[in-house]
């Protein structure tokens, strides 16, 4: 089973998965999941990445940036994700393609459609089965980063409250057009109960 975590900044995905893979190594799962992000440690795909956020590349076409995502996100898919799916496991994946149709596709305003038709080249149309969309007002998401920034600074941190907003909007309407697939997480919750929603989906999933 595949399954991604979708949010803008500083919605807590992160931190989650973190608690998410402590509960099920709890219940002692760990030869039977594995968690990994985008770029996923691939050598080539963290390459592409640093292409990508470099502060310096600030000349970067926009369509660029779309594809860039899209040849990092298939490198990663074919080092990590289908080994994983393909041993059998569980896998938990930090961002996939919804971030895509949300920040090149409408964030940058290359077109949701043509941002779609390219990540379905490079991933040969693999969906997850299960996503959990932590949606968070971005003014509080930003404020949560500014006072407590676990990255590191990249190009994208430049970008305007606007620019989130319309991230948020996209996330939200792929939401609403996939009801079955996409869980929409309140991320204004504390990170507890933001776990504990998650966990709670989680299981039943996996038990149905
Ligand atoms: O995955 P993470 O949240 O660490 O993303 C790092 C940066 O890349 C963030 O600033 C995010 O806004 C940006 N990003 C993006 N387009 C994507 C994925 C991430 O602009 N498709
Ligand atoms: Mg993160």
């Amino acid at each position: 089973l595949f399954v991604t975590f979708e949010g803008t900044e500083g919605s807590g995905k992160t931190t989650v998965i973190k608690g998410i893979s402590r509960r099920l190594e709890e219940l002692g799962w760990q030869d039977n999941f594995l968690v990994t992000r985008e770029p996923g440690g691939s050598r080539i795909s963290e390459a592409i990445r640093e292409v990508i956020l470099n502060k310096a590349n600030t000349q970067m076409d926009r369509k660029t940036e779309a594809l860039l995502f899209a040849a990092s996100r298939r490198q990663h898919l074919v080092e990590k994700i289908l080994p994983g799916l393909n041993a059998g496991k569980l896998v938990l994946c930090d961002r996939f393609v919804d971030s895509s149709l949300a920040y090149q596709g409408a964030g940058r305003k290359v077109g949701v459609p043509e941002v779609a038709t390219i990540n379905q080249f490079a991933t040969g149309g693999l969906q997850p089965d299960l996503t959990f969309y932590f949606d968070l007002d971005p003014i509080v998401g930003l404020e949560r980063i500014r006072t407590n920034r676990q990255d590191e600074v990249n190009r994208m941190d430049e970008e305007q409250l606007d620019f989130y907003q319309q991230v948020r909007a996209e996330y939200l309407k792929l939401a609403q057009q996939n009801p079955q697939r996409i869980q929409l997480i309140d991320a204004s919750l504390s990170q507890d109960q933001v776990e504990a929603a998650v966990f709670s989906k989680l299981k039943k999933f996996l038990e149905q």
